[in-house]
C-alpha cells in the first residue's frame, strides 16, 4: 500500500489554530460543549480544545448511519451517546469529514430536538463531489477532492488512524 501525503501535520496545525481563534472570538463570554465524534474525530477534536480558552465541557458521541437504504425516522444510530443533558448549552459538534452528509444532517437533527441554546459544527474536512445533504458546517477546517483519505483520526479498515498528517490511500 502507498500513501501520498494530502494535508501536511503543519498545515493542519495552522488550520486547527485559526479555527480555534475563530471560535474563541465568537463564543467569547459563554460555555461550551463540545461534543468529538468518535472514531473519526478523536485527534482533530483533542487539538482543537487545546486551542480553545472559553469553558468547555467535553463529551463524545459515536454514531454509525445506514445510508439512503433504511427509511425509517432516524437513519444514523447512537452507539454512544453524551452523558449530561445538552438543552439551553451552546454546543459545538466536531466532526471528521462530511461526505454525502447524511451522517450529520441525522445527528444535527437529533441533537437540535434536544434543545440546546445552539448548534454549530466545526469539521475537519468536505467533499463537495459526493455531497448530497446539505448541512451547514460553520467551521471548515479543508475542502478536498473526491478521494478516500487516511490519518490523523481516519481510517482504512480500522488502521492509520494514528498518522499525524492527511493521506489518499492506495493499494
Ligand atoms: P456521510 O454520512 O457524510 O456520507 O459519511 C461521513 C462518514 O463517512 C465520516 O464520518 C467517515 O467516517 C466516513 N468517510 C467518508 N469519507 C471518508 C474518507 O475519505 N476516508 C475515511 N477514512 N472515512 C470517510
Amino acid at each position: 500500500m502507498a500513501v501520498d501525503v494530502l494535508i501536511s501535520q503543519e498545515k493542519i496545525a495552522e488550520r486547527v489554530a485559526e479555527i480555534g481563534a475563530l471560535i474563541n472570538s465568537e463564543y467569547a463570554g459563554k460555555e461550551l460543549v463540545v461534543i468529538g465524534i468518535l472514531n473519526g474525530a478523536c485527534l482533530f477534536t483533542a487539538d482543537l480544545i487545546r486551542q480553545i480558552n472559553v469553558p468547555i465541557t467535553l463529551e463524545f458521541m459515536s454514531v454509525s448511519s445506514y445510508g439512503e437504504a433504511t427509511k425509517s425516522s432516524g437513519n444514523v444510530k447512537i452507539n454512544l451517546d453524551c452523558r449530561n443533558d445538552i438543552a439551553g448549552k451552546h454546543v459545538l459538534v466536531v466532526e471528521d469529514i462530511v461526505d454525502t452528509g447524511l451522517t450529520m444532517l441525522k445527528l444535527r437533527e437529533t441533537l437540535v430536538g434536544r434543545g440546546p441554546a445552539s448548534f454549530k459544527l466545526a469539521s475537519l474536512l468536505f467533499k463537495p463531489a459526493r455531497n448530497l445533504h446539505k448541512v451547514e458546517i460553520n467551521y471548515l477546517a479543508f475542502e478536498i477532492e473526491d478521494k478516500f483519505v487516511i490519518g490523523y483520526g481516519l481510517d482504512y479498515a480500522g488502521k492509520y488512524r494514528e498518522l499525524p498528517y492527511i493521506g489518499v490511500y492506495s493499494e
